[in-house]
């Protein structure tokens, strides 16, 4: 980059990008898994490291290297490694940063996968994880041991929009010589930027918004040089998670309009909160980006908006819940989310369907739960596939 100090849409659409001898004005897709050399001695200098430059996709590919360095650009970090999803971007997290024996604090309100992850097979090479409240930074010290060596948060929390302080948890971690990773899927680097506030480490599924279309699946990790760019790096090439070209253009055209899908998910979003706010068959709305939430002043403070997912408690529990799902005519059922389409989900009985009754009570997943996405459709369109089901 040769500007000053270029704004965040300037970064994300411009940088990254070395036009090859072809003078493409978009970023090409170089769809090949291997690269050649001039002759036996540059092979060898490639592989002993000598010289820079690319070998074999698994390890490093033009169109690729375009995200990571427009991802890690965004996010203010120095290093950004893509993976073949967010999954394998938090696996290989687990596998770069933790041997036998250590141990993770980690928020309960978390990914599904990323729960049985921690839970069903970081345990079978001895590492544990405890979970704690995301918002009580008391919980996060009670649950700190001598092994342990990762905190881990999503904020905001799905499907419940609790907001994490990064801040404070971060420096949390530092005392305890631990870092801190956060999947920032939610609000993306447009709205939140946890580097900045004291984070270690980012994880992404590219998958949601970065892409924002729904089109792939992705994931990222963006950090230091040395934790990312060496540590992390080396896992990826050899284990092999390694994001596609194809993909990773994908997400790179995605990153371009990011910031101004985020900002049009967010003014939607929050009309629909409002609008589900003063409705009488509505019990609760959970939407960082009401006064009415709890934590609203700290989400003003942590983000520059509020995102695109709001949850609310229909009155009449799980049977009207699936009346109101079923009467949308325009939102697809699915659970996935940060698509210019809007989707809506009954978390107790598809995202959360696994977990115990007991738990999912604690933390508030009801019965009468929907979790609503929203998308880019004209938002008036939005409300009234959504009133259908509430009104009737
Ligand atoms: C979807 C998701 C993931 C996992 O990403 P995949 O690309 O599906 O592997 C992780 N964290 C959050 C918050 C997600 O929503």
């Amino acid at each position: 980059m040769t500007y000053d100090t270029p704004g965040f849409e300037t970064v994300a659409i411009r940088s990254g990008q070395r036009r090859t001898n072809e003078f493409e004005h978009s970023e090409p897709i170089f769809a090949t898994s291997s690269f050649v050399f001039e002759n036996a001695a540059q092979a060898a200098a490639r592989f002993s490291g000598d010289e820079p430059g690319n070998i074999y996709s698994r390890f490093t590919n033009p169109t690729t290297n375009i995200f990571e360095q427009r991802l890690a650009a965004l996010e203010g970090g120095e290093a950004c490694v893509a993976t073949a999803s967010g999954m394998a971007a938090i696996m290989s997290l687990c596998v770069g940063l933790l041997k036998s024996g250590d141990h993770i604090v980690s928020s309960r309100s978390i990914f599904g996968s990323t729960t049985t992850l921690f839970d069903k097979y970081l345990t079978r090479f001895g590492i544990d994880t405890s979970y704690v409240d995301l918002t009580d930074i008391n919980d996060w010290k009670r649950a700190v041991r001598p092994t342990t060596q990762l905190f881990f948060l999503e904020t905001p929390s799905n499907p419940l929009a609790e907001i994490a302080d990064i801040r404070a948890v971060a420096d949390l971690a530092h005392e305890n010589n631990c870092l801190l990773a956060v999947d920032n899927c939610f609000c993306t680097p447009a709205l939140q930027q946890p580097l900045a506030l004291g984070a270690d480490v980012i994880v992404h599924s590219a998958t949601k918004y970065l892409d924002g279309q729904g089109r792939i699946v992705g994931g990222a990790v963006v950090g230091s040089q040395e934790l990312v760019g060496e540590e992390l790096f080396g896992v990826i090439r050899t284990t092999g998670p390694s994001m596609s070209p194809f993909n990773a253009w994908v997400a790179l055209k995605g990153l371009e309009t990011l910031s101004l899908r985020m900002t049009a998910h967010s003014q939607q979003a929050l009309k629909l909160a409002h609008f589900l706010e003063q409705h009488t068959a509505v019990e609760k709305v959970f939407y960082a980006g009401l006064e009415s939430h709890p934590q609203y002043e700290l989400a003003k403070q942590q983000q520059s908006d509020f995102g695109g997912v709001v949850s609310f408690v229909v009155r009449g529990g799980r049977e009207k819940a699936w009346h109101l799902i079923d009467s949308t005519q325009i939102l697809s059922i699915t659970a996935n989310l940060g698509d210019v389409k809007s989707t809506i989900t009954h978390p107790f009985t598809t995202t959360h369907g696994k977990v115990s009754e007991t738990v999912k009570l604690q933390s508030g997943i009801t019965e009468g739960l929907v979790r609503v996405a929203v998308g880019l459709e004209y938002i008036d369109d939005i409300i009234s596939d959504i009133s259908r089901g509430l009104d009737g």
